[in-house]
C-alpha cells in the first residue's frame, strides 16, 4: 500500500485533477490510499470568509459563498463528473455549501468567531476536494470511496493545530480503512481535518494534509508516503534565488524536519514523526512529471563529506535582544525570561547568548513582535526589572534568517568559517548567530534586504565540488526554500 498526498497546487482545477487521476490508476497495484488538500486557494478564501462572517459583512460574504461554489461546480462540470444540477456530484457540493452558508450565518448573526468554528469552516475545503476526486477516480473505472477524515482522525480540542491521539487514531484507520483498501478500494481521504472525541471538527495545522498522510501511512503501515506536489523535490536551496540550486535525491527525517522548520516550504515539518516512528519512507515527487524520481526521505543521511548541504531562508523576522546585569547570573534565568515569549504564543527560531551572560537574542517572526514585547515588558514590570540598568529589550526588524542544514556537516570541520567567509566575502553583515549541538544546523541572522545574496554565497561556497551536487539534477520549477511575510 501507497499513501499519496496531492496538494492544492496539484488539485488547482480540472486539468491539475485529471492528472493526478491518471497518476492514481497508474499506481493502483501497489494499493493507493489518496489524501487530498483543498483546491489551491481555498482555504485561504475561507478563512477570508469567517472573518468576513464575523465582521457583519453580508454582502461580502456571499459573493465569496458564491465564487467559491461557482469554481467547485465549474471544475467538477469540467471534469464531465457532473452534468449539471440533480447530479450525485453537484447535489453534494450544493449540500456542503447549504452547511457552510448556515456556519456563516450563524457567525453573521452572533458576530463572533471561535476557533472551534473557524476549524468547522475551515474543513470544506479538503471535503469538497475530495468530494470531487472520489467521483472523477470513479469515471476511471477505480472503486474510489470518499473518506471523511473526522471519522477516523482523533485529537484534543488545540483548535488550529490540534494534537493527534495516535492510539485511538490507529485503531479506527486500521478497522476504517483496512479492510476496504485489501479488496481493491482506493480512500480518498480528506487531508489537514480531523475530530475531538466530543464531536467538534478540528484541523492540524495550516498545510496540514502532509501530517494527515504521514499518520495514515504509519497507521496502516504503507510500505511509502508519496507527497505529490508542484516541484521536483527537497533542493538545496530555493531555486528561485540559486541558480545553481539542485534536487537532492535522499535526505534523512531529521535533516527534512530542520529544512521544513527553517522556511523550506516544500513539507510540512510534523510530517517526519510518524513515518519516522513507524519507519516509512516519504518520497517527494512532481505531479505534472511523474517520472522524475523526487527526493526520498529515511533514516539515513544523505551520507557525509560529500552529501549537499541545503540551505534555507527566513524572512520577515524581527531579532529581540534583552540585556542588563540585573536579570543574569542567576540559574533559571533564561527560562524565566523565556516563559513570557512561550506563552504569548511566539515561536523563537533561534537564540544566542553572549559569555558574559549579560545579553540573549532571539529571533521571532516580526509579526510576532508585538504581543511578545508587551509580554515581555509586563513580566519585567511584574518583577521590577524595567529600567535602563536593570533591563533593556532592543529591537532589529526586517531581518532574516538562514539555515544551513545538513548531516554532511557534522564532524566535519570548517563548515561555519566557510559560511562566514563566504557572507563576509560578500559584503553581509552577520548580526547573530547559533550552531545546534546535533551539528545538523548553523543559523545566522542578517538583514532581510541582504538575504538573496547571502544563501546564493552560502550555498555556491559550500556545495561547490560535492559530488552529489554535480550529480543532482537541474530544476527548472520555482519553489521551496523561501518563506516570506
Ligand atoms: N488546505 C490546507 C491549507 O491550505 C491544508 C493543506 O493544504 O495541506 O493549509
Ligand atoms: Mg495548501
Amino acid at each position: 500500500m501507497i499513501v499519496m498526498k496531492f496538494g492544492g497546487t496539484s488539485l488547482a482545477g480540472a486539468s491539475q485533477i485529471m492528472q493526478v487521476g491518471s497518476i492514481v490508476r497508474r499506481f493502483v497495484r501497489s494499493q493507493p490510499v489518496v489524501v487530498v488538500s483543498a483546491m489551491a486557494g481555498v482555504t485561504d478564501e475561507l478563512i477570508g470568509l469567517a472573518e468576513g462572517s464575523v465582521a457583519g459583512l453580508p454582502r461580502d460574504v456571499s459573493r465569496r459563498l458564491d465564487r467559491l461554489h461557482g469554481r467547485h461546480r465549474r471544475e467538477a462540470r469540467l471534469l464531465g463528473v457532473s452534468h449539471g444540477s440533480g447530479s450525485p456530484l453537484e447535489r453534494g457540493i450544493d449540500a456542503l455549501f447549504a452547511e457552510l452558508e448556515g456556519v456563516c450565518h450563524g457567525v453573521l448573526l452572533l458576530r463572533e468567531l471561535s476557533r472551534r468554528s473557524l476549524d468547522l469552516i475551515s474543513s470544506f475545503g479538503e471535503r469538497l476536494a475530495a468530494l470531487i476526486v472520489t467521483d472523477h477516480l470513479k469515471t476511471l473505472g477505480l472503486r474510489a470511496q470518499y473518506a471523511d477524515a473526522r471519522d477516523h482522525i482523533v485529537t484534543d480540542e488545540s483548535h488550529g493545530a490540534a494534537v493527534v491521539d495516535f492510539e485511538a487514531t490507529s485503531h479506527r484507520l486500521r478497522k476504517g480503512l483496512l479492510p476496504g483498501v485489501r479488496a481493491g478500494v482506493v480512500p480518498v481521504v480528506t487531508g489537514y481535518i480531523g475530530r475531538t472525541r466530543s464531536g467538534a471538527t478540528t484541523t492540524l495545522g495550516r498545510s496540514g494534509s502532509d501530517y494527515t498522510a504521514a499518520i495514515l501511512g504509519g497507521a496502516l503501515k504503507a510500505k511509502e508516503v508519496w507527497i505529490w506536489k508542484e516541484v521536483d523535490g527537497v533542493c538545496t536551496a530555493d531555486p528561485a534565488v540559486v541558480k545553481s540550486a539542485r534536487v537532492v535525491p535522499r535526505i534523512s527525517y531529521q535533516e527534512a524536519a530542520e529544512m521544513a522548520h527553517y522556511g523550506a516550504e516544500v513539507i510540512h515539518p510534523k510530517t517526519m514523526m510518524p513515518a519516522r516512528r513507524a519507519g516509512i519512507p516519504i518520497r517527494i515527487k512532481n505531479t505534472f512529471k511523474p517520472n522524475a524520481p523526487g527526493t526520498l526521505i529515511t533514516s539515513r543521511p544523505a551520507g557525509r563529506g560529500t552529501a549537499p548541504l541545503l540551505v534555507s531562508s527566513i524572512d520577515g523576522m524581527a531579532l529581540v535582544t534583552v540585556e542588563g546585569t540585573g536579570i543574569f547570573g542567576q540559574p533559571g534565568m533564561i527560562l524565566r525570561l523565556l516563559t513570557p515569549v512561550a506563552l504569548a504564543g511566539t515561536n523563537i527560531y533561534m537564540i544566542s547568548m553572549s559569555s558574559s551572560e549579560y545579553n540573549i537574542s532571539f529571533a521571532i517572526m516580526q509579526s510576532d513582535l508585538e504581543k511578545t514585547l508587551k509580554a515581555l515588558e509586563k513580566d519585567f514590570r511584574d518583577r521590577g526589572l524595567l529600567g535602563e540598568q536593570v533591563a533593556r529589550i532592543t529591537v532589529e526588524r526586517g531581518m532574516c534568517s538562514i539555515a544551513v542544514v545538513g548531516a554532511g556537516m557534522k564532524g566535519q570541520h570548517g563548515i561555519a568559517g566557510r559560511v562566514f567567509s563566504a557572507l563576509g566575502d560578500a559584503g553581509v553583515n552577520v548580526v547573530a548567530i547559533a550552531q545546534g549541538s546535533s551539528e545538523y544546523n548553523i543559523t545566522v541572522v542578517i538583514k532581510g534586504r541582504d538575504m538573496k545574496r547571502g544563501v546564493r554565497a552560502i550555498h555556491d561556497r559550500l556545495n561547490v565540488g560535492r559530488a552529489a551536487l554535480r550529480r543532482g539534477r537541474r530544476t527548472n520549477l520555482r519553489l521551496v526554500g523561501t518563506r516570506g511575510r
